[in-house]
């Protein structure tokens, strides 16, 4: 596993990247990639635009969609869309995938180089011309298992098999 970035140097990352894309940099651009950089749960636009605020409380929510459309575009974070469910803003633009909690929606980074060596079936690259893909594995997250496989414990130990 390579070792998490601290917030400083995501954001040496973001400001090179932005440099190479020709992004400016402005005031908002930075504060959105500042709590991007602080976060690895990839939150959704609006939990970015709650947290933008406590920096930038003038700030629009349609400016924060709008800031995030952009550095989407210009590659300089990851979208994350998982059918149903609302999109996710990623830091992380190498790839990577994703271990998803169908109770609480969480969002976790999975690196696994087997995964990254997937090859693509010969049938289907006929029919779509495909850029990148992502694994994607759903379940439950470490604090929703206990909850999940309770079952009346009470029960079960003061019954005899
Ligand atoms: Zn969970
Ligand atoms: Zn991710």
């Amino acid at each position: 596993m390579k070792q998490r970035s601290t917030v400083e140097d995501k954001m040496k990352d973001f400001e090179k990247l932005c440099r190479e894309q020709g992004v400016p940099l402005t005031v908002q651009r930075r504060a959105v990639l500042e709590v991007l950089a602080g976060r690895l749960d990839h939150p959704t636009a609006d939990q970015i635009y709650a947290d933008v605020t406590h920096h930038l409380p003038d700030l629009s929510r349609t400016t924060v969609y709008r800031v995030l459309d952009t550095l989407v575009d210009m590659g300089v974070i990851h979208k994350a869309q998982h059918l149903g469910s609302a999109a996710r803003y990623d830091p992380n633009t190498e790839r990577h995938h994703h271990l998803t909690c169908i109770h609480c929606h969480k969002v976790v980074d999975l690196e696994d180089e087997a995964l990254d060596r997937i090859k693509v079936p010969k049938e289907s690259s006929k029919q779509f011309e495909i850029t990148d893909y992502s694994v994607h594995f759903r379940g439950y997250c470490s604090d929703c298992a206990p909850k999940a496989h309770k079952k009346r414990p009470d029960e079960r130990i003061s019954r005899r098999c």
